[in-house]
Formats: structure tokens, C-alpha cells, sequence
């Protein structure tokens, strides 16, 4: 349906290691870039100002150098952007898909427990009262989210997932210190980075319904979306340290090759019938989105250790 070159990125927080997980992302964004003759970006989402450090920067420069996936673009780094992302929360406001929400704590937490004692979302009286009523007081501005039909998510990997729209709440773009949530950052950065294409963790499915709630009040054409399935231990479990090395920068340290990580992170939900080894043109060659299954996918560290040697 979309003729634009692909456009793939992945988007980072530098709040600590280079998760295996983060690689995977961005081996699978890199191999659908390259299979369409198309670009991988990076985006380092360093808006949460407390957890973010330059450390974390370079560890994840250091990461995709390692694995040879270095992004086609300089690097786009969010907490700079904060002027563009409030200026598409003026933009919603003109188009009357965006409200400013001048509730108190106090009413807020009244509406809090209304709405969980009649088991729907929070809503603000302010979303249908005139701006000119508007009192002298801090306030923050939330998407006025349709309260009827549904949001559909037409996901590459997930197939169609269905939300209600009555169970979305006015997700609230601007705090009250004027400071864009992070919801807004990313649809306003994808947009403005001409990504195509949105393939990341399926922890974040379910902001994708808001995502294109924003994206649809803004006017903008919604990414195609892929949301890989998370990575196990060899036990079936959620991945954790007991499992071994979960960090980058530990598989490089303990002297695995790069091309043999590409080779077995490729495999972590994706695979080319039974080989096992494959090289990055073939990888290249063969890789489709549409090709990873979504269910859990199983670290195996002799087949690691298999394709090191
Ligand atoms: N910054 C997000 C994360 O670290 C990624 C957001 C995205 O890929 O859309 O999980």
C-alpha cells in the first residue's frame, strides 16, 4: 500500500547495557532496511533526563559498531526535539483533537475512583468545556481519543489486534511543566524521521493503539508496524541473569564474533527453514518481517556456541 523507500529505526534509552533484546531489534530493522534498499536509523530516547547518561550513549554506539549495524544517519537524539513535539501538541489543539485539562490533583483522583468503581477509563469534564473557560492554573494537555468503535493495530508480526476505543483514556501529550510524554515524542519523531516502518519489542503493542490515535489526530499516515516477540531463556522463561550474559558488551568481552551474534540473534524469531548458518547477504536476501513468528522466541547458547566456532 505504500510506495515511499522503506525507512527503519530503532529507538533506544541510554539508562543502562545494550540489552540482547535491543540487538535483535536492531538486526531485524537493519536486514529489512537492507532487503528493501532502504535506510536504518537511530534515535536515542534520552527524554527521561534522571536515568540517561552519555555512557549509555556510547554503549549503544559501541554496540552497533561491534555488530556492525551502525545506523545510515547521524543520530537523532529526542530530548532535543522537545520544541517539535510541543509544537505537534499545538497542532492537535487547532485541529480540536487535543484538550487542555485543567482538572486539580484532588479532582483527578475523584475521577480516579469514579471511573474505577464503574469499571471505565478516566475522563476529564475538560475535554467538552470552551477553552475560554479556562481557569489560571497549571494544567496538561491530553488527545481527545474517540470513546466509540475500535482502534485496529494491523501488525506485520501480530496480525490484526483489536482495542476498544472506550478503553483508552485521553492519553495526556504535554505534563504540567510543559514537558512532551513520551507517547507524542515517538509518533512525532517517526513521523518527522519518515519512518516507515515501526518494528520494535511486542511490550510495546499496546502503544501502538495510542500511537495511532495520535498519529490519526494529527493527520498523519500510521507506520506499518511489527512488534517482534520478546526472548526467553532456554527454559522457556522471561530472560533474566540467571540465564547468562544478557548484555552486548558481554558476548564482545568473552570474544564471540559478530557475524556468528548476527547469524544467531537473526534466528530469535526469524529463520530460513532449517539452515543454520547463513551469511548477511543471504540473511539480506531472504529476511521479510512478515516471515517472524510471534511467539516466544528461545535463546540457545550451544547453538551460539555452535556458530563461534
Ligand atoms: N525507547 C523505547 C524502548 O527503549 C523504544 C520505543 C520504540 O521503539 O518505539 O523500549
Amino acid at each position: 500500500s505504500d510506495s515511499r523507500p522503506v525507512v527503519t529505526r530503532i529507538a533506544p534509552s541510554p539508562t543502562g547495557m545494550m540489552h540482547i533484546g535491543t540487538a535483535r531489534t536492531a538486526l531485524f530493522n537493519w536486514l529489512y532496511a537492507r532487503h528493501t534498499g532502504g535506510k536504518f536509523l537511530l534515535r536515542i530516547e534520552d527524554t527521561d533526563r534522571e536515568r540517561s547518561t552519555a555512557e549509555a550513549v556510547q554503549v549503544i554506539f559501541d554496540g552497533l559498531k561491534w555488530l556492525g549495524l551502525e545506523a545510515d544517519e547521524e543520530p537523532v537524539f529526542q530530548f532535543a526535539r522537545a520544541d517539535r513535539h510541543r509544537a505537534a501538541v499545538d497542532a492537535l489543539l487547532a485541529r480540536d483533537a487535543a484538550y487542555k485539562d485543567f482538572m486539580t490533583p484532588e479532582e483527578l483522583e475523584a475521577e480516579r475512583e469514579a471511573a474505577r468503581a464503574e469499571g471505565r477509563v478516566v475522563r476529564s469534564p475538560w475535554r467538552d468545556r470552551s477553552p475560554n473557560d479556562a481557569p489560571d492554573r497549571p494544567f496538561v494537555v491530553r488527545l481527545k481519543a474517540p470513546q466509540e468503535g475500535e482502534t485496529i493495530v494491523d501488525d506485520q508480526v501480530k496480525g490484526q489486534v483489536r482495542f476498544e476505543n472506550r478503553n483508552l483514556d485521553d492519553l495526556i501529550l504535554l505534563r504540567t511543566d510543559g514537558t512532551p510524554t513520551y507517547n507524542l515524542a515517538v509518533v512525532v519523531d517517526d513521523h518527522e524521521m519518515g519512518v516507515t516502518h515501526v518494528i520494535r519489542g511486542d511490550d510495546h503493542l499496546n502503544n501502538a493503539a495510542r500511537q495511532t490515535l495520535i498519529y490519526q489526530g494529527l493527520g498523519w499516515d500510521v507506520p506499518v508496524w511489527a512488534h517482534l516477540p520478546l526472548i526467553h531463556g532456554p527454559d522457556g522463561t522471561k530472560l533474566s541473569k540467571r540465564h547468562g550474559a544478557q548484555a552486548v558488551s558481554e558476548f564482545a568481552d568473552m570474544g564471540y564474533l559478530p557475524e556468528a551474534m548476527r547469524n544467531y540473534l537473526a534466528k530469535l524469531g526469524w529463520g530460513h527453514g532449517d539452515d543454520e548458518i547463513f551469511a548477511d547477504a543471504q540473511a539480506i536476501s531472504w529476511f521479510d518481517i512478515k516471515d517472524v513468528v510471534s511467539a516466544p522466541a528461545r535463546l540457545d547458547w550451544d547453538k551460539l556456541n555452535h556458530l563461534n566456532n
